[in-house]
């Protein structure tokens, strides 16, 4: 992957970037992405917000030398704290897990104001993602999964609305844990993690029952047992 040719799972956040917005794309490593869409015209201008110093370092050489400088600005720093209020209409965070997604948008609400589209890509734990959008009136607009090198990612699309909107059709649970569109649609690539993860919870149920019973196993295996059914439900 490069800034020419992004992955597909950064071709698909790129994709949901709306075209002219001011961009900022937080955890950006080799900030890829800023200097794709920028090159594709897509947006005008944006921001690379990095924590570490070797990818912000990186992000830096991949803008100077793309002759990016005047389009996008590398920042160093932890999360959200790299852009103003009102600086950016739309914000990617994307290759982290869903509560470091969820930690960053929490510690910089402040900075939220003015953005009208999050573009979201946890690799693992995107129900914790969806729950800080329904607790933050962020409404769900699009979902999308994908699979690519052999790993599942997922895309969540929020803007400011009705953040229990998607979820009328479904039990609210379900839906945090599965996601509202996908389970609406079921692509194979969605059955496909959800039949891992539940042969995975089941294998672990198992070893539950043969381990000595206390109350912490009778917990998990309560909540191993309504996860499973939960996933039945959705693989039906
Ligand atoms: N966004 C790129 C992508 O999807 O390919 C890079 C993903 S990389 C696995 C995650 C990046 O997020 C790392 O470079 C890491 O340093 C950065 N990161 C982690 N926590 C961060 C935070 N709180 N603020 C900014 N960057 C962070």
């Amino acid at each position: 992957m490069n800034a020419e040719k992004l992955s597909n799972r950064l071709e698909a956040v790129a994709n949901n970037i709306p075209p002219g917005s001011r961009l900022a794309d937080i955890g950006s490593d080799h900030a890829y992405l800023p200097c794709n869409v920028v090159k594709k015209g897509i947006v005008p201008l944006a921001i690379a917000g990095e924590v570490a110093e070797g990818p912000y370092q990186s992000a830096l050489e991949q803008v100077e030398s793309e002759h990016l400088n005047d389009k996008i600005a590398v920042r160093k720093g932890d999360g959200l704290e790299v852009i103003e209020p009102g600086e950016v209409d739309c914000i990617t965070i994307a290759g982290m897990g869903g509560t470091l997604i969820s930690t960053i948008l929490e510690k910089g609400k402040s900075k939220l104001e003015g953005v009208s589209r999050l573009v979201l890509q946890p690799n693992v734990g995107s129900f914790a993602v969806r729950n800080w959008l329904i607790d933050n009136g962020w409404e769900l607009v699009k979902e999308e999964i994908l699979k690519e090198d052999g790993k599942i990612y997922e895309i969540l699309v929020a803007e400011k609305g009705e953040p229990l909107k998607p979820y009328q059709q479904n039990n609210l649970e379900e839906g945090i844990l599965f996601g509202p569109f996908l389970l609406a649609v079921k692509p194979g690539v969605f059955l496909e993690k959800w039949t891992a993860e539940m042969n995975n919870w089941e294998r672990i149920l198992k070893q539950l029952d043969e381990a000595v019973q206390n109350e912490d196993t009778a917990s998990k295996r309560l909540e191993l047992d309504k996860k499973i059914k939960m996933a039945k439900e959705a693989l039906k």
